[in-house]
Parts: C-alpha cells; sequence; structure tokens
C-alpha cells in the first residue's frame, strides 16, 4: 500500500466509553482510526465507536497484524452493517473493515465467480449476468458484501449464500490464512459456523450457465419487489428476526399488532413489519428495546418466541 506500518497510541482514542486497552497495536500498512465511527456507514447510523477501526491494506497485512494481535483481544469484522445493530457503548477490541481494495470480483472458467470480502452482493450478480452465469440474480436484493453474507448465510427467492459457496478464504483470529470448503461452514437458516474473530477476505462462487437477458430480467424482477415490499431508503437493519420453522415472522410481528409501533424515534415499519427503522434519532438503545417489546408481545399472542436475526454487537451505554 505504500504507506509506512503505524503503531497505535490508545492515548489518541477518542470516545470508546472507557473502552481503550492499555496497549499498542502491531503494525499495519493499512489504516487504524482509534475511537472509529461505526454509526458513519452502517445502515441504522445509530451506535457508539469501535475501540480500534481497522482497514488493512491486504490480506497478508490483516494475517500479520492479527498473528500480532494480544489472543484476548477481541476481533470483529463488519461489511456495510445492513445486518448490524450497534450498541450505544460502542465496541471493544478491534473492528475489521475490509477497504475497497478487498472488492474485486472475477469471473472464472466452469461458470465461476471469485469476489473479495467486501465485493457488494449486487457486483458478484452483475458480474455473473454479464458473464451468463445463473443462479447468483438472489444477490441483487441483498444490500451487503460478501464478507457479511458469507458470514450470515444470506438468502432470498429460496437460494442462500451456501447453495452457491464453493470456498471462502479466511484470516483466522491467530493469524492464519485458509480455504474453507462451503462444507465446513456448517451452513443452516442464517447461520454459520464461522468461527469467532475470523475473516472472510475472498470467496469462490459457483452458478450455471444462463442467458444474460434472462438473468438481468430476474435481477431487475427482484429489485423491483424489493422496491415495492421493504424500506429500502430507510434506516434499517433488514429482517430483524428470523422466520420460525413454518411461519413469517412478519405475520406473527403483525398479528400481534405492532405494525407501525414506537419507542422514541425507533419504528416498527410500516411498509414490512420485520424491519425497524431509525425515523432520525433514535438510539441503538430505542431499537433494541423495540425489538424486545415485539418479542415480548409475539410471545403472548401466538406463544412463538422470534430470534433475532440482526446481530447485536458493543456494549451499552
Ligand atoms: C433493506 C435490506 C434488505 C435485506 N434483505 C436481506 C435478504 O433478503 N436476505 C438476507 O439474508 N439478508 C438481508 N438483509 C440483511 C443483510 O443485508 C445481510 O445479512 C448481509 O449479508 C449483511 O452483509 P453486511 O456486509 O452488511 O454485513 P454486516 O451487517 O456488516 O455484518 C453482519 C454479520 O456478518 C459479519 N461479517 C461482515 N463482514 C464480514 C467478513 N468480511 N468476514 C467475516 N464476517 C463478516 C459481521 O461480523 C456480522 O456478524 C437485508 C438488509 C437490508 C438493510
Amino acid at each position: 500500500m505504500g504507506r509506512r506500518p503505524r503503531r497505535c497510541d490508545p492515548r489518541r482514542a477518542r470516545g470508546g466509553g472507557g473502552l481503550m486497552a492499555a496497549l499498542a497495536l502491531p503494525p499495519l500498512s493499512g489504516s487504524v482510526e482509534p475511537g472509529g465511527s461505526l454509526a458513519d456507514f452502517i445502515w441504522f447510523r445509530t451506535g457508539g465507536p469501535a475501540e480500534w477501526l481497522v482497514r488493512p491494506g491486504d490480506t497478508a497485512d490483516l494475517a500479520a497484524f492479527m498473528a500480532a494481535l494480544p489472543p484476548s483481544l477481541p476481533v470483529l469484522p463488519v461489511g456495510v452493517g445492513s445486518n448490524l445493530i450497534v450498541r450505544d457503548g460502542g465496541v471493544p477490541g478491534v473492528v475489521v473493515r475490509l477497504p475497497k481494495s478487498f472488492a474485486k470480483v472475477a469471473v472464472e472458467p466452469g461458470h465461476r465467480v471469485r469476489a473479495g470480502g467486501a465485493a457488494m452482493g449486487i457486483t458478484v450478480a452483475s458480474a455473473a449476468r454479464d458473464a451468463g452465469i445463473a443462479g447468483l440474480e438472489f444477490l441483487r436484493g441483498i444490500p451487503g458484501t460478501v464478507g457479511g453474507a458469507v458470514r450470515m448465510n444470506a438468502g432470498a427467492y429460496g437460494r442462500d449464500t451456501g447453495d452457491i459457496l464453493i470456498e471462502a478464504t479466511l484470516v483466522l483470529r491467530d493469524g492464519s490464512v485458509e480455504t474453507w470448503p462451503a462444507a465446513k461452514l456448517g451452513y443452516t437458516y442464517r447461520h454459520s459456523a464461522l468461527p469467532a474473530g475470523a475473516v472472510v477476505v475472498q470467496a469462490l462462487f459457483a452458478g450455471t450457465p444462463g442467458d444474460p437477458a434472462t438473468i438481468g430480467a430476474e435481477m431487475d424482477r427482484i429489485a423491483a419487489e424489493r422496491e415495492a415490499s421493504q424500506p429500502l431508503r430507510s434506516r434499517t437493519g433488514g429482517s430483524t428476526f428470523k422466520n420460525p420453522e413454518g411461519h413469517k415472522a412478519w405475520a406473527l410481528i403483525d398479528a400481534a399488532g405492532c405494525r407501525g409501533l414506537t419507542r422514541g424515534d425507533a419504528q416498527v415499519s410500516e411498509k414490512h413489519c420485520n424491519f425497524l427503522l431509525n425515523l432520525g434519532t433514535a438510539t441503538s438503545a430505542d431499537i433494541e428495546a423495540l425489538g424486545e417489546e415485539v418479542r415480548a408481545r409475539v410471545k403472548a399472542h401466538s406463544g412463538i418466541e422470534l430470534e433475532w436475526e440482526i446481530q447485536r454487537i458493543g456494549v451499552k451505554a
């Protein structure tokens, strides 16, 4: 990257609610921002800072950095935060955000697409379309990164990331770099067995031969359907709760009378009631408390316990 590796002085850290560790981080050719804001980019636009926000230069840089970090220091990768509530007290330890250099997408023989962990789903779907590779269209509707999709087993329209993933390259918490076949990721509905602290830096997806015009039409259909049914232009975190076996979370929430429910400036979306919204000045505490109220009302109404799909990270203020 050409930039000089920097050691970080925690005394320069901003914010962090007293989270600062009395240590200097190992050198990195990318950037390290003490007290780096997460609310600047995550979809809800709420929550406290990262103790350290780290943007690695490349995979080798990240691997060397992670290997040299004290093993007790937590590491949390984030994508674009389309599935996150960052609590108001911030996130202790290191938050890794892959920069644009990790967003490359390339088509390979055998109807495969190789994508960096920071590539957006729409970019992967578009590259597949242009190369006549079918089966990846659903990524068009998921507004997150490849890393987030691999971790969450993101899916829509009957397909999940686990269905198209061949393998993922990971930097594990100890700094080792490994390529895992999809089977090792133990995929179930919106869940993977990705180890804590592991960063997905690359993924290889496979599709089937298809006609670019047909694939494009399907992507357009998905985009239009999303626009009509989801609050895409709002500060939200996507589907809040997993669909319980045999049920739709939104229908349970609606039946429990929660559509439009508010707490502070947090609201259950009128358009799609499995989405929570920040109407402007909500805190993460408002959003999380509203989610818990929805869970309690659904439990009282139907006896079903909703499970959070949104990842809640960090500490309360
Ligand atoms: C309008 C809207 C619509 C949505 N529709 C869908 C949908 O149809 N289907 C669906 O499944 N989801 C949907 N989501 C949720 C979200 O887009 C997905 O979960 C997405 O995969 C999250 O990606 P991200 O990059 O934003 O990850 P983040 O939200 O930043 O992180 C989510 C999780 O992934 C982990 N993570 C992120 N990057 C990496 C990485 N490089 N390595 C390892 N772990 C990582 C984080 O630690 C966290 O646990 C929607 C969200 C919104 C806002």
